[in-house]
C-alpha cells in the first residue's frame, strides 16, 4: 500500500546502542523519546532491545498504547489536570510545574494506593515549559516534597524547543545549582538532574555536559542520527532508519511557470518560481496532509522536490538518470518534523525493513 513509510529496526536498536553507550561513558541516564513514532510498541522494543531502561513520550496516549512493555514510563508533556488519574496508571514519573497538578497527582497515586514520581521543570529561558523564578521553584519543591503519594525525583530543564536557546554550561550550571539548593531545603537528594533533549547532546560530544546532569530524554538522535542543537550528524549512526515510499501518479513537460495571472496557493503562500523552460515533472501522490510541509529528501539526488499541496508532491525528474514512468516509487528521506507527521497520518502504511 502507498504511500508507506518504511522502518528499519535493526538499525533502530543500534542507533538505540551507540546512544546509550555515549550517554554511559559520561554518567547519564537515557529514556528514550518515542513521541516521533507515536509509540509503536513494536518500534519502542527494538530500541528496548539495545538495553535502554526507559521510555518518554509526551502524550498519555502513547504511554498507554506501551503499557505491556518493560520499562520505565516517563510523560514529558505537563500533565493536564483531567488526565491525572491515567497519568498515574501509565507513567512512573511526569515532568510537571504547577502545584494544583501535582497536589491532583498525589491525591490520584493515593486513590489508587500507589505512588507517583514528580520531575519539576524549570525554565532556563527557552520560555516553554518550566518555573522561572528560582524562589518559586524551591517553595514547589518544598511542598513537593512533603506530599504523601508523590516522589519528587529530580529537576530537569527543556531547551531547543521554543526559544532555540542552546544548552551550555552556564545555564545547565544554573540547573545542577538549584538542584544542590533543593537538596540542601527538602534534605533528600536528588536522584534525577534531567538535562534536557537530543541539543544536549553536543556537550557530551565536547565532554563539556556538566558533571552531575545525570539524566536525557533524547527522541531525535536515536531515530534519525542527529543531534539538534546544531543538526550534525553523530558519527556512528545510521539516518535513515525510517524512510518514505510514495507512488508517481502523472509525468508530463511542462513549463516551469505558472500560466496566467496567479494569486495565492493552497495554504494561502504566495508562491515563487524560476524560470527554466520546458522540464520534465512528476507528481508523487502524498502531500502536507501527510508530512505537514517539514523536511522531505529524494534519495535520488537528481530529484529536486518543487512543492506540495494536501494530496500532491510535485517533482522535477528532468535531470533523473532514471526514467521514471507512472506507478514507479520514490523513496524519500525524512527530517524529524516530516517522521513525526508521517507517523500520525493514517492514510501512510507502516512496513518494516526485509519484511
Ligand atoms: C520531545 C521532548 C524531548 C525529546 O526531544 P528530541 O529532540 O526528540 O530528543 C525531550 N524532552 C521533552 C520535554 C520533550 O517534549
Amino acid at each position: 500500500m502507498n504511500p508507506r513509510m518504511i522502518i528499519n529496526l535493526e538499525q533502530l536498536t543500534e542507533n538505540a546502542s551507540t546512544m546509550l553507550k555515549i550517554c554511559q561513558e559520561n554518567g547519564v541516564r537515557l529514556s528514550a523519546v518515542t513521541k516521533a513514532f507515536c509509540a509503536v510498541p513494536k518500534i519502542a522494543e527494538a530500541i528496548l532491545a539495545a538495553g535502554i531502561e526507559s521510555l518518554a513520550d509526551s502524550r498519555i496516549e502513547n504511554l498507554e498504547k506501551m503499557a505491556n512493555l518493560d520499562a520505565e514510563k516517563m510523560l514529558l508533556r505537563l500533565p493536564m489536570l483531567s488526565e491525572v488519574d491515567k497519568v498515574v496508571r501509565f507513567a512512573d514519573i511526569s515532568l510537571n510545574s504547577e502545584w494544583e497538578t501535582i497536589k491532583l497527582l498525589n491525591k490520584a497515586a493515593g486513590r489508587q494506593k500507589t505512588r507517583h514520581g514528580v520531575l519539576l521543570m524549570f525554565d532556563l529561558g527557552d520560555l516553554r515549559e518550566g518555573v522561572f523564578n528560582e524562589d518559586e521553584l524551591l517553595e514547589l519543591a518544598q511542598k513537593t516534597s512533603r506530599l504523601d503519594y508523590i516522589d519528587l525525583k529530580g529537576v530537569g530543564t527543556n531547551l531547543t524547543c521554543f526559544g532555540a536557546v542552546i544548552p551550555d554550561e552556564n545555564n545547565l550550571g544554573r540547573l545542577v545549582k538549584i538542584a544542590n539548593d533543593i537538596s540542601n531545603i527538602t534534605g533528600e537528594k536528588i536522584e534525577l538532574i534531567s538535562g534536557g533533549n537530543s541539543s544536549s547532546i553536543h556537550l557530551l560530544q565536547k565532554g563539556k555536559l556538566p558533571r552531575s546532569i545525570n539524566h536525557l530524554r533524547i527522541g531525535e538522535a536515536i531515530l534519525i542520527g542527529t543531534e539538534a542543537a546544531y543538526g550534525t550528524k553523530i558519527p556512528g549512526m545510521h539516518y535513515h532508519c525510517f524512510r518514505l515510499i510514495a507512488e508517481l501518479i502523472e509525468i508530463y513537460d511542462k513549463p516551469s511557470l505558472p500560466i496566467g495571472e496567479t494569486g495565492r496557493a493552497v495554504f494561502g503562500e504566495i508562491p515563487h518560481f524560476e524560470d527554466r523552460g520546458v522540464r520534465r515533472r512528476a507528481i508523487a501522490a502524498v502531500g502536507k496532509q501527510d508530512y505537514a510541509g517539514h523536511d522531505l529528501q529524494t534519495v535520488d539526488n537528481d530529484i529536486k522536490i518543487l512543492g506540495a499541496s494536501s494530496d500532491h508532491l510535485i517533482l522535477d525528474i528532468d535531470d533523473a538518470k532514471n526514467r521514471y514512468r507512472v506507478g514507479d516509487e520514490v523513496c524519500f528521506n525524512l527530517g524529524y518534523g516530516s517522521l513525526l507527521a508521517l507517523s500520525t497520518s493514517p492514510y501512510v502504511a507502516k512496513g518494516y525493513e526485509g519484511e
